[in-house]
């Protein structure tokens, strides 16, 4: 058995967090691989340290000077060395650090200094050998993650260290510097390890006891998911269900290694485990398996009268958004109508009004409509592909709930309804279909 382990930043938080971290790791002696991500909030009212080094890279194209800043980036290593009684000698290694922060004069470089720092300290504490993400993870000229070159070189890298600390977030671009992955990107790194090393399992190790059905922010009580599949996953991921990075997954699934999502605080829960299709067994009577969604769209609602046979009418309609670079993320239609629905972000400074007014132009639609600060609501599981009613189930639920569905896309995949809600429904209705499916299967 081989497994990879990456911890997020509320585990690497502080020395009493590491410390559970150590026992967790040397409590397996298949937990050969340790990904981690930079020290994170102590608290609510703490910063994250990819937070300060993002803020310490502004104070120095800004001002020129990132020092005082620095100062908290210090202070926050060096107690953790110093309470986990390590002997390297880090106030140097912060120097060096401020040198070539300074030096190199890069957003990302400063950001990735985060998760090295963490990385020294979990390797020394721990024993175990530091090897750096910049010599195995390679994007491409298009800032993409290089899969194949990525994996070759993890591969070789790892061939003969039995034992090893990475720094989670970051590797080098075509060109030899520094990059990191989106925010949450750890996660993204530990997945790559555990396909170059061939794990049996990647334990992804949080806050949470697992992937909740929806988010505990806004369902305190929601419970923990035993088990869901790649493809449910990607859906609730996608959706900003945040536990995982939306992009983790891909490594892994190619080559089948399950992940396991783990609670540092709480190691004794088996939490989430995330299989492929052929590896999922039915628990029990589940009808969707989680919720998730995200704020602020915008929906454009064409109708016109036979517009099934005008040829090509579809792709003048998408032609326009493609003249203006966007990304389109749902065209839900019927036979008269087509709805686009857009981040609203894209969509500032006049270009909702040149787009509506080029679609006029475009087909000449018997009627355009804009509805704006729209939230989007995934509900997922492939059980309801079993199920007739789950549709009537969920829209007789909002009706209750006195929440107006303002779009309606039932995919293709058959395990997935998204529903467009106004922002301002966007926790009640969460609230609705969690208690129609989850609490209302129990009775
Ligand atoms: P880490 O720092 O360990 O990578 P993250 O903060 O990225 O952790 O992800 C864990 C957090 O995701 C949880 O603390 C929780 O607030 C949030 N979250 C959002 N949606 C869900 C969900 N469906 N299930 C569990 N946690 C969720
Ligand atoms: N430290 C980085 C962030 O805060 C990466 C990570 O935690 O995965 O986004
Ligand atoms: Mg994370």
């Amino acid at each position: 058995m081989l497994k990879v382990c990456k911890f997020g930043g509320t585990s690497m938080a502080d020395a009493a967090s590491i410390r559970k971290v150590k026992d967790i790791i040397l409590g397996e002696e298949s937990r050969k691989y340790v990904v981690v991500s930079a020290p994170g909030k102590r608290n609510k009212e703490d910063i994250k340290i990819t937070d300060t080094l993002y803020k310490c890279y502004n104070d120095l194209v800004e001002k020129g000077d990132f020092s005082e800043r620095f100062s908290l980036i210090r202070e926050r290593f060096l107690g953790i060395a110093a309470d986990l009684g390590l002997k390297s000698d880090f106030k140097a290694i912060l120097d060096v650090t401020e040198k070539e922060i300074a030096e190199k004069k890069s957003a990302d470089f400063t950001a990735s200094r985060g998760e090295y720092l963490s990385a020294r300290i979990m390797a020394e504490f721990l024993g175990f050998e530091f090897v750096d993400a910049e010599d195995m993870i390679r994007f491409d000229s298009q800032g993409r993650l290089n899969e194949e070159y990525t994996d070759d070189k993890v591969k070789t890298r790892l061939k003969h260290v039995d034992k090893a600390v990475i720094p989670g977030f970051y590797g080098r671009d075509s060109e030899g510097k520094v990059k990191t992955f989106s925010r949450g990107g750890s996660d993204i790194t530990g997945s790559v390890i555990a396909r170059g090393v061939k794990a049996d399992l990647y334990e992804n190790w949080t806050d949470v006891s697992g992937f909740l059905i929806c988010d505990p922010r806004i369902v305190p009580e929601a419970e923990t998911i035993r088990q869901i599949t790649y493809k449910e996953l990607r859906e609730l991921s996608y959706m900003g269900a945040s536990v995982l990075h939306a992009e983790a997954i891909f490594p892994v699934m190619k080559v089948k290694i399950p992940i396991n999502i783990r609670n540092t605080f709480k190691p004794e829960d088996k939490g989430t485990m995330i299989v492929p299709n052929e590896q999922y067994k039915s628990l029990s009577g589940e009808i969707i398996t989680g919720i998730a969604g995200k704020k602020n769209f915008t929906v454009i609602f064409i109708e016109k009268s036979m517009m099934n046979s005008e040829v090509g009418f579809i792709r003048r309609v998408l032609s326009v958004i493609e003249h203006h670079g966007l990304c389109i993320e749902h065209v839900p239609s019927g036979i008269d109508t087509l709805s686009i629905v857009l981040e609203s972000e894209q969509l500032k400074n006049g270009v909702l009004s040149d787009i509506v007014n080029e679609i006029r132009e475009n087909v000449s639609p018997d009627y355009v409509h804009v509805i704006e600060n729209i939230s989007l609501i995934a509900t997922v599981g492939h059980g309801m592909a079993r199920r007739t009613g789950t549709a009537a189930t969920l829209f007789s639920a909002l009706a209750k709930a006195g929440i107006n569905i303002a779009m309606i896309d039932q995919g293709s995949s058959e395990l997935n309804i998204i529903i467009g809600v106004a922002n301002s429904d966007y926790e009640k209705c969460i609230k609705a279909i969690y208690d129609a499916f989850v609490i209302a299967n129990k009775k």
